[in-house]
């Protein structure tokens, strides 16, 4: 990838401010924000181009970063510019309404869609891994998992308890870079904490950050902690420097089933994320450099012991749900053992219903810089939608407890749901932003994106998709359709990948941004580009045969034709 480039060494983030460089704020917002995801406070290794999750990249080489900030300089208003796996490869005549930035990253035709012959090509020089929102220029930080983690939860809560989490012990694993979100996630739903992790710097690093309240020196420390503060209903978090597996079954030998059970560990990897049981972090590390193969099988052996603690728990009565690291999928195919899907992965269990409202996590940053925009757009977001407990719970809550990195940005998971004025929720509340940028009242454009991961955007069948009730796990027809209308609608971005949190060839994805400059213009793409996006995530589900999504299709008036009505 070369040497780190000079621009991006004087740049250290995104520039901020109302002074642009670029002809036009729709380019000025891409350069603004690929410069984001590369700041130092964002990026997991920025100089080696890295956001997070894995190898996920922002640009190809440090030569393609320095092409894409020369190309977005020079953009006109009517041109779009063709990003290819992180490199400008092209450059045409448009108009205005199109997109200014198209993006493919990681892609594949089917048969050669593996990590081995990705791997080739990386090493050529040829693709580069896109992840989710490292290629797509939308990551922003910590900020963006907690949410999803906290709604997750609420929906749990909702379910299973027609409330929230107040006196309910999860039990859990991994307190590293997405998993350390977790505690905090249970106490925003006034819920308790349990979380085993092996790496005694990974717990520090969480209480350091105010992701975690306490670490027990014991097992039974922690479960006589944490059933004090159940019992009082007061929120609370508490981490056990031990192997998850060995966790879960001191529970069950001590008789101790917790409300909810999950984990995080990174068992998508058995050799570089799982720890396997009986080692320290130290000693299993040692383990991976000598005896790799002896590595994997022992790891594979404690997530097979992991899913067995699980599912038993589960028969005493826990609720128990995978959290999208594929711990079941590694059972399953390096046991042998069927029954490893015994229990549901989360986006069946609690996010599907959202996903059939066209709810998703819509973010927004302030391409000023400046954090008073973000407080007035939280302020817009809870004037617009009073009603909305979760919502208005979770921006005091990211007020207080979470604090920015890069630019000043928020999350907020909002659907479609349609007004008397045919307005779905997201583009009421972008109409809202685009007039409070138009008034001056936020002193420079804000750019609305969103996560990969959102209610008509990806086919993932081990994660987004699985268990659909048709059986279209794999069909990745969606996401494409979703790409193409989102071009059709106005938006300034358009971005579609393979590969993602689940790994080359596991999905397909797409996601799109619009910059809300406070013009007509940016008036007219939001009021379309908010109805089609979230409207996907209806018309997937609702031609999946969901309820929810057919009952959202009527009260909303989304076309669905060909459906029994
Ligand atoms: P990470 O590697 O930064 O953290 C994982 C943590 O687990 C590490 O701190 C590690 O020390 C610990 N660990 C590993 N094996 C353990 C064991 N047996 N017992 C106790 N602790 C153990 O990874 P991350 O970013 O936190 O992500 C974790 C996993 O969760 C990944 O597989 C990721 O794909 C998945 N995930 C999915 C979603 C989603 O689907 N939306 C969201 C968040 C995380």
């Amino acid at each position: 990838i070369g040497e780190p480039s000079e621009q991006w060494r004087e740049y250290q983030g995104a520039p901020t401010g109302t002074e642009i460089e670029c002809k036009g704020w729709r380019q000025e917002a891409a350069l603004r924000m690929l410069n984001n995801n590369l700041d130092p406070e964002v990026a997991e290794k920025p100089e080696d181009l890295v956001v997070y999750g894995g190898t996920g990249r922002a640009a190809r080489s440090w030569d393609a970063y320095d092409a894409i900030l020369a190309e977005l300089r020079d953009l006109d208003d009517e041109e779009t510019l063709l990003v290819q796996s992180g490199k400008p490869v092209g450059r045409f005549a448009t108009h205005e309404r199109a997109p200014r930035v198209l993006i493919a990253n990681s892609n594949l035709v089917g048969k050669w869609d593996d990590w081995e012959h990705f791997h080739e090509l990386e090493a050529e020089g040829k693709i580069m891994y896109g992840q989710m929102t490292a290629g797509s220029w939308a990551y922003i930080g910590t900020q963006g998992i907690i949410q999803g983690t906290y709604e997750t939860l609420a929906e749990l809560g909702r379910q299973e308890y027609d409330s929230n989490l107040e006196g309910k012990i999860v039990a859990t694993g991994g307190l590293g870079g997405m998993s350390g979100a977790q505690p905090l996630a249970v106490t925003m739903n006034r819920g308790v904490c349990i979380a085993a992790e092996v790496d005694a710097r990974r717990i520090e690093r969480r209480l350091d950050t105010d992701y975690l309240m306490e670490r027990a020196d014991s097992l039974d420390e922690a479960l006589d902690n944490a059933e004090e503060a159940a019992e009082a209903g007061e929120p609370y978090s508490v981490a056990v420097e031990m192997n998850v597996a060995d966790m879960l079954e001191a529970m069950l030998e001590r008789g101790f089933v917790p409300d909810v059970v999950t984990d995080q560990t990174s068992a998508h990897d058995e050799l570089g994320g799982y720890y396997p049981s009986g080692y320290s972090v130290a000693e299993a590390d040692e383990l991976r450099e000598s005896d790799p193969e002896r590595y994997r099988e022992e790891s594979l052996d404690t997530m097979e012991r992991h899913v067995d603690a699980i599912l038993e728990l589960q028969e005493r009565g826990a609720v128990a749900f995978e959290y999208g690291n594929n711990l079941r999928g590694q059972v399953e195919d390096h046991r042998g053992r069927e029954d490893a899907f015994d229990f549901p992965g989360f986006v069946p269990a609690y996010i599907r219903p959202m996903f059939c409202r066209g709810r998703g996590p819509f973010r927004w940053a302030a391409l000023s810089g400046d954090p008073a925009d973000i407080h007035r757009t939280d302020e817009a977001v809870t004037e617009r939608f009073p009603d909305n407990e979760s919502l208005n719970r979770w921006i005091e809550l990211a007020q207080e407890q979470v604090s920015f990195q890069g630019l000043p940005s928020r999350v907020c998971w909002l659907g479609y749901e349609n007004d008397e004025n045919g307005l779905t929720e997201r583009a009421r509340f972008a109409l809202r932003i685009n007039e409070l940028v138009a008034d001056g009242e936020i002193s420079a454009p804000i750019v609305v994106t969103r996560d990969h991961l959102d209610a008509g955007s990806v086919a993932s069948p081990h994660r987004e998709t699985e268990a659909m009730r048709d059986g279209t796990d794999a069909v990745a027809d969606w996401p494409i359709l979703n790409a193409l209308l989102n071009c059709a609608a106005g938006a300034d971005i358009v971005s579609v990948h393979d590969g993602g949190g689940v790994g080359i060839g596991n999905a397909l994805h797409a996601n799109n941004h619009v910059v809300l400059d406070g013009s007509d213009l940016a008036a007219e793409k939001a009021r379309r580009v908010f109805t089609t996006d979230p409207g996907m995530g209806v018309i997937r589900h609702a031609d999946a045969g969901y309820d929810e999504a057919i009952d959202e299709a009527d009260q909303s008036d989304v076309a669905v034709p060909m459906r029994d009505r």
